[in-house]
Order: structure tokens, then C-alpha cells, then sequence
């Protein structure tokens, strides 16, 4: 069996752009087949040598159709802590993405709740530290107590080859 790396993060942070740049054309359910659109997705990457197995969990239960205006946020913090609890459930290590543009949040918090409690490695990373700025602003994340933040654009390709060494490392 290969090891299963699970995306875990609130909406809007990056998960399904760094999946799709270490899946690319790989992908294991096509977003066309009907039914699987709001399924996770799957896709096998290889780093250092080891083959895993990603799942974006977005479209679970966390998908930004989902979240209508005036949502209570008492409800988003719920959907979140489930996703992860799921996430755990089904994988051998996490990926947890934060946003340093948007800085520290509530649903942020939520998602680290639920991970502070797993044995499984998680590994930070703060997304979208499109530059130098917004690398600095990633010790913020320090405070959510999972660890070093990893700052990394998913967009741009920058830090994901650091993330990726802890998890290897972690596996
Ligand atoms: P998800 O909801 O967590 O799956 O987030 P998405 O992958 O859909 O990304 C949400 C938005 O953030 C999109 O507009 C992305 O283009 C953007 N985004 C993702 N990664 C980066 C990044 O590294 N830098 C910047 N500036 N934007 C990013
Ligand atoms: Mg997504």
C-alpha cells in the first residue's frame, strides 16, 4: 500500500493548486465523471524516491458552495473540524495549508485543533509566500502549535520541495 498524504485546510488556501501541481495529468478521478465531483480527489506523486498517494479534500464538505453568505461561523468551524478528522482517518500523513496573505484564522484554529490530537506527522505550510514579505509572515502560523510553518506558493512552485522533504522524512 502506498502511503496516503491528505490536503487539509479551510476553503480558499491553496489545497487544490498544490494538488494539481504534484498530480498534474495524474489524477485518479476526473472532475467529468459524474458523481465524483464533490468527492475527494486522488492522485499518485513521487518525492525522494517514495511514491504516495495525494487525496484534495476540498469538495468533502468544505467546498465554497457550501459556505453561503451568513453561514454561522460556528458551522464553518464545524465543517472544518470534521474534514480533518477525516483526513486523520484515512491518512498516513497531513498536509495542512495555511494562507500567509489572509494571516491567522478562526477556521484556521479549528483545523489545528482537531490535529494537535492526531500521532500522524502534519506538516505546516504557509501558502501564497509569493515573496520574500509574505515568507516573514509565516512565523505568525507558529502560533497554531503544529510545528514549523513551511512558507510556500503553491502558485508559483516556490518552498513545495521543502514541504515535501518533511514529508518524505515523516513517512
Ligand atoms: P482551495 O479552496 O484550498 O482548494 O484553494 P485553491 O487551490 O482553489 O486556491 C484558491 C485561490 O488561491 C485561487 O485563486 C488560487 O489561484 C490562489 N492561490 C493558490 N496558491 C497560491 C499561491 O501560492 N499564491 C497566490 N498568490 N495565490 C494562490
Ligand atoms: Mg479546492
Amino acid at each position: 500500500m502506498k502511503p496516503i498524504v491528505a490536503l487539509v485546510g479551510r476553503p480558499n488556501v491553496g489545497k487544490s493548486t498544490l494538488f494539481n501541481r504534484l498530480i498534474g495529468e495524474r489524477r485518479a478521478i476526473v472532475e467529468d465523471i459524474p458523481g465524483t465531483t464533490r468527492d475527494r480527489l486522488y492522485g499518485d506523486t513521487e518525492w525522494n524516491g517514495r511514491v504516495f498517494t495525494v487525496v484534495d479534500t476540498a469538495g468533502l464538505l468544505l467546498d465554497e458552495d457550501d459556505l453561503t453568505p451568513g453561514t454561522p461561523q460556528l458551522e464553518i468551524a464545524r465543517r472544518v473540524r470534521e474534514q480533518a478528522e477525516l483526513a486523520i482517518a484515512e491518512s498516513d500523513a497531513i498536509i495542512f495549508i495555511v494562507d500567509s496573505r489572509e494571516g491567522l484564522t478562526a477556521a484556521d484554529a479549528a483545523v489545528a485543533e482537531v490535529l494537535r490530537r492526531t500521532d500522524k506527522p502534519v506538516v505546516l505550510a504557509a501558502n501564497k509566500a509569493d515573496n520574500h514579505e509574505r515568507a516573514m509572515n509565516a512565523v505568525e502560523f507558529y502560533a497554531l502549535n503544529l510545528g514549523e510553518p513551511i512558507p510556500m506558493s503553491a502558485y508559483h512552485g516556490i518552498g513545495v520541495g521543502d514541504v515535501l522533504d518533511r514529508v518524505t522524512e515523516a513517512l
